[in-house]
C-alpha cells in the first residue's frame, strides 16, 4: 500500500492506465486539426472525434449530434447559464437554482443578476436536497432556466432530477443539470430525466482534465443558446476553438468504461463507503453524517466530528489525502456554504471531513483509513475539556462561559 492514500475522488480522478493507452497516439503521430477536411491527418483525427462522441451521448442516452466538447463543467455550466439567459431575453428573466450549487454555477447566476436577471436561490433541507415542489413553487411567467446539481460534490447528496424534469417540462421551461458529479457513476438518461442541457467533466470519471461536455437537447424542444466563446464556428457554433483532440479521445474511453464498468464499480464502491462508515461510527460516538442517508453518491462519505479541531484534525492525517469543510479564505477559515445552508453550526463544519472513493481505492486502504482517523480524533478528545464535560453529562449549551 502506497502512502499517501488519495480519498478525494470528488475533487478530482486518476486518469485510468486504458485511457492514458487511447490518448497517446493522439498526442504523438496523429496530430491532426480535427477541422482540416481536406488532408489524412485531420480525418483520422476527425473520426476519434466523432467516435467519442458516440460513447458520451451513450451514457446520458442522448443523440451525438447533441454533445458539444468544451474544455470542463465550469465551462459548460458558463455556456449554459449565460447563453439561455442571452439567447432566451425575450422570453424572460427568471433562473431558478439553489443555494449549494458548485461556484461555476453560483458565480455565473451572479454575474447574470449584475446583467438583468432575478436569480432565485431555492434553499435546501437538512440533508442537502431541494424538492420538486420547491422548483415547482418558484416558478413564474418569467422563468426561462432551471439548473441544478445531479449530485453535490461535498456531501454527495442526489437531487429528485426526474420529478424536477418533469415539472420544468409542464411549465415549458429549459432545465440544465450539472451532472460533473453523476456522470459515468450513477445511470442518466436526458429522455426519461427530461432534461434539456447537461454539463459533464471528463476528470471528475477518470478520464483527463481541461476536457468536459455540453449535452445541448436537438428536439422537442430544440435548445438554442449564444455562445460564450467565438471564432471558428466549432461544434455547430455552441463552441468555437480547435478540438482537444486527445482530450475528447480520452474522454470517450473514459465514457465507454463507464458504460461497462459503472454498475460494478456503484456496488463496489457503495460496500467500501458503508464499510468506512460503520467502522469508524464502531469506535467513535459523536460522529454525524452530512447528506442525504439515502439519496447519495456511491463514493462520497462526508462526516462531522465533534469535539475535535478541524485544523489539528487534518494535520493528523496527513497520510490520507481528504478534503475539509473549511475554506482558507486570506484571513480566516471559513465553514463551507453547502454544509452552512444544510444548516449544519459552524463547529461541526470546521471539523467535517469528505471521504471520496474511487475506481482505484483498496479496501485494504480504507481498513488503514479507518484506523487512522479513530485514533487521531480518540488523540485530540483526550485533550478536549468540553468531550470530557459532556461525557460527565453536563449540557454544554447551559454552561456559563465567563468572558474574558
Ligand atoms: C468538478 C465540478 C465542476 C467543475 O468541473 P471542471 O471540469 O473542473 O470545470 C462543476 N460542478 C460540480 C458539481 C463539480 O463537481
Amino acid at each position: 500500500m502506497k502512502l499517501p492514500i488519495y480519498l478525494d475522488n470528488n475533487s478530482t480522478t486518476q486518469v485510468d492506465p486504458r485511457v492514458l493507452e487511447a490518448m497517446m497516439p493522439f498526442l504523438t503521430e496523429k496530430f491532426g486539426n480535427a477541422a482540416s477536411r481536406s488532408h489524412a491527418f485531420g480525418w483520422e483525427t476527425e473520426e476519434a472525434v466523432e467516435k467519442s462522441r458516440v460513447s458520451i451521448a451513450k451514457l446520458i442516452g442522448a443523440n451525438p449530434k447533441e454533445i458539444v466538447f468544451t474544455s470542463g463543467a465550469t465551462e459548460s455550466i458558463n455556456i449554459a447559464l449565460k447563453g439561455a439567459a442571452e439567447m432566451y431575453v425575450e422570453k424572460g428573466n427568471h433562473i431558478i437554482t439553489a443555494e449549494t450549487e458548485h461556484k461555476a454555477t453560483l458565480d455565473s447566476a451572479k454575474y447574470l443578476e449584475k446583467h438583468g436577471c432575478t436569480v432565485t436561490y431555492l434553499p435546501v433541507d437538512k440533508n442537502g436536497a431541494v424538492t420538486a415542489e420547491q422548483v415547482k413553487a418558484a416558478l413564474t411567467d418569467k422563468t426561462i432556466l432551471i439548473s441544478l446539481m445531479h449530485a453535490n460534490n461535498e456531501v454527495g447528496t442526489v437531487h429528485p432530477i426526474e420529478a424536477i424534469g418533469k415539472i420544468a417540462k409542464e411549465a415549458g421551461v429549459l432545465f440544465h443539470v450539472d451532472a460533473a458529479q453523476t456522470t459515468g457513476k450513477i445511470p442518466i438518461n436526458v429522455e426519461t430525466m427530461g432534461i434539456d442541457i447537461l454539463s459533464i467533466s471528463a476528470h471528475k470519471m477518470y478520464g483527463p482534465k481541461g476536457v468536459g461536455g455540453l449535452y445541448v437537447r436537438r428536439s422537442n424542444p430544440r435548445v438554442r443558446l449564444s455562445p460564450v466563446v467565438h471564432g471558428g464556428g466549432h461544434e455547430r457554433g455552441f463552441r468555437s476553438g480547435t478540438l482537444n483532440v486527445p482530450g475528447i479521445v480520452g474522454f470517450g474511453t473514459a465514457a465507454e468504461i463507464c458504460l461497462n464498468e459503472m454498475a460494478a464499480d456503484a456496488v463496489r464502491l457503495t460496500s467500501l463507503r458503508d464499510r468506512l462508515h460503520k467502522g469508524l461510527c464502531a469506535q467513535l460516538d459523536e460522529i454525524f453524517l452530512n447528506g442525504d442517508p439515502i439519496q447519495r453518491l456511491p463514493n462520497n462519505l462526508n462526516i462531522s466530528f465533534a469535539f475535535v479541531e478541524g485544523e489539528a484534525m487534518m494535520m493528523g492525517l496527513q497520510e490520507v489525502a481528504v478534503s475539509s469543510g473549511s475554506a482558507c479564505t486570506s484571513a480566516s477559515l471559513e465553514p463551507s456554504y453547502v454544509l452552512k445552508a444544510m444548516g449544519i453550526g459552524e463547529e461541526l463544519a470546521h471539523t467535517s471531513i469528505r471521504f471520496g472513493l474511487g475506481r482505484f481505492t483498496t479496501e485494504e486502504e480504507i481498513d488503514f483509513v479507518i484506523q487512522k482517523v479513530v485514533a487521531v480524533v480518540l488523540k485530540l478528545r483526550d485533550m478536549s475539556p468540553l468531550y470530557e464535560m459532556a461525557k460527565e453529562g453536563i449540557d454544554l449549551k447551559s454552561v456559563q462561559w465567563t468572558a474574558h
